[in-house]
């Protein structure tokens, strides 16, 4: 098995391993190995277990929330756990954790025409350990769900280098208690209020759950994800995707009516105001002159007849509120689709640069950002709330995100340490008020490292106890989460 020991050596010859998409400082480590199967896989997480050093596992390191970056101990990178097999079922595929979300796909093409993949966390390089780790979710899961809901068995390594194989369906909590013969009584921690529809912080706890979902969104505590068997779907006959560039009232009036219309949408997106004069200065590209507001839609169309319909509906909500079909840009092939794609995760790229360039001069800065959701129907008092407290940091700041599901991410661009502290206040305040109006403070990016402090605004003391002892009662190890 690869594998490198020493501090510095590591931060030398494997700085990469050392950092993820949120540029947290002060990643270390003193081993890191790279098994290439489950055999190798075992060896290193005994070896950790029974001396006690404590373990990181890394996938693609695209995580925003510096789950990935080790402060110290050991790392264990997935990027040799590859392959991608065919199932007896012909709309399940067997896929190692190591294999990114670009390469599922590229499978199911040459593998499975007619079939996909759909969980769609926009950033394609992640891997499926990854993602499965987080429930990893993304633009489509408006219609589809998170990754939870596409995987239908996991292979996991627990630190003691026990393999359990969990199918769905096969091991289901009773009032939220359940017998397995490996893993003994699992009693699940009692919730003062159940958590909301979309919600990565903290385990996944609902008293009549499947054992596999307890797994799915753990973020690496209680064990490595080895393989995962995933669910794929039919592609639709076309898909149909829309950027409507607009102002403010336009955009909640035509998001509402959306919600409320019959399409079949994948997809509602937005990026709200400062978007989109940021990503002119910083990527000197242009934009449509009509507000500075846009809604992105994919609708998927069964038939030729749907397609008229869809157009049709489109284009009356459109008029209605006065926005001219010169200010959308969509189309129903490939190359549209890919380049309204491109254009999103522009932004979330472009905020990842800048910060990249100033925490290469001043290692304290990082990325300060939100992935907080409320009930959709909240969403636009919740903005409002969300922009007064961004507004008052005087930090430059986007927002965008998934407005069908009352989920935005505020990302801050903090130049100095004072900024920094300023940022720091605020996703802390947006943290809160979303958790007053029964939301959560992260909906898919999961807490890591750097966002573990605010699940101490969504569980109580006790809950949070309980979730620490149900860890350590499966992983054997104390991989608390706050
Ligand atoms: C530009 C950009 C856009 C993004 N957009 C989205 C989005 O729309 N939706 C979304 O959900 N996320 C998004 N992300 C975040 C990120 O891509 C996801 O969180 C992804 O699931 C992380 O996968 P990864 O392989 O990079 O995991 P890593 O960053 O390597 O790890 C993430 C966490 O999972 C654990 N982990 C990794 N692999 C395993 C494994 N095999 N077994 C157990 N634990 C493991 C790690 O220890 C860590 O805690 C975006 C990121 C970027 C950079």
């Amino acid at each position: 098995m690869k594998s490198i020991k020493g501090t510095r050596f590591i931060q030398e010859e494997h700085p990469e391993l050392l950092k993820d998409e949120s540029f947290l400082s002060g990643g270390n480590c003193q081993s890191v190995a790279w098994p290439k199967d489950s055999n190798e896989a075992t060896v290193y997480l005994k070896e950790c277990f029974e001396d006690c050093v404590p373990l990181t596992i890394s996938g693609a390191r695209t995580g925003i929330a510096g789950g990935a970056v080790p402060l110290g101990g050991a790392v264990l990178s997935t990027d040799f756990l590859k392959g991608i097999s065919p199932t007896s079922r012909a709309n399940v595929i067997r896929v190692q954790a190591g294999e990114t979300l670009d390469s599922v796909q590229e499978y199911c093409k040459r593998e499975k025409p007619g079939l996909f993949y759909p969980p769609d966390p926009t950033e394609t390089t992640a891997s499926i350990g990854g993602t499965i780790a987080t429930d990893a979710s993304g633009a489509a899961s408006y219609k589809f769900g998170s990754t939870r809901k596409w995987v239908d068995r996991v292979k996991i390594l627990l630190p003691s280098g026990t393999d359990i194989t969990i199918k769905r369906g096969d091991y289901q909590f009773d009032s939220g208690k359940l017998n397995h013969p490996l893993l003994g009584l699992i009693k699940l921690p009692g919730l003062e209020k159940p958590q909301p529809s979309k919600n990565a912080a903290g385990l996944y706890i609902s008293p009549e759950m499947d054992l596999i979902d307890l797994f799915i969104g753990s973020e690496g505590k209680l064990g490595l994800i080895l393989e995962a068997d995933l669910m794929l779907k039919r592609k639709p006959h076309t898909i149909a995707s829309f950027a409507v560039f607009c102002n403010e009232d336009q955009f909640w009036n035509l998001r509402n009516d959306l919600i409320n219309s019959n399409l079949p949408m994948r997809e509602l997106e937005v990026m709200a105001d400062t978007c989109l004069p940021f990503l002119q200065i910083y990527t000197e590209k242009s934009y449509p002159k009509h507000g500075n507001w846009v809604l992105f839609t994919s609708i998927d169309i069964a038939s030729e007849e749907e397609l008229d319909i869809a157009l049709e509906t489109l284009e009356m909500l459109l008029e209605e509120k006065k926005i001219s079909i010169d200010n959308t840009w969509g189309g129903f092939d490939e190359t549209e689709r890919k380049r309204l794609k491109e254009f999103r995760h522009l932004l979330p790229e472009t905020v990842n640069r800048i910060i990249s360039g100033f925490s290469s001069k001043n290692s304290r800065i990082h990325k300060i950002s939100t992935d907080t959701a409320v009930h959709p129907d909240q969403l636009k008092e919740y903005y409002q709330t969300m922009k007064n407290i961004l507004e008052s940091t005087g930090v430059e700041h986007v927002v965008f995100g998934h407005s069908g599901q009352g989920h935005l991410h505020a990302n801050l661009i903090p130049k100095d340490n004072g900024q920094l502290e300023k940022a720091e206040q605020a996703v802390k305040l947006i943290a809160a008020e979303a958790v007053e109006l029964g939301g959560t403070v992260s909906a898919e990016h999961g807490t890591g490292k750097l966002k573990a402090p605010l699940l101490k605004l969504m569980y109580s003391r006790n809950e949070l106890d309980d979730m620490n002892l149900l860890i350590e009662s499966i992983s054997g190890c104390k991989n608390t989460l706050c």
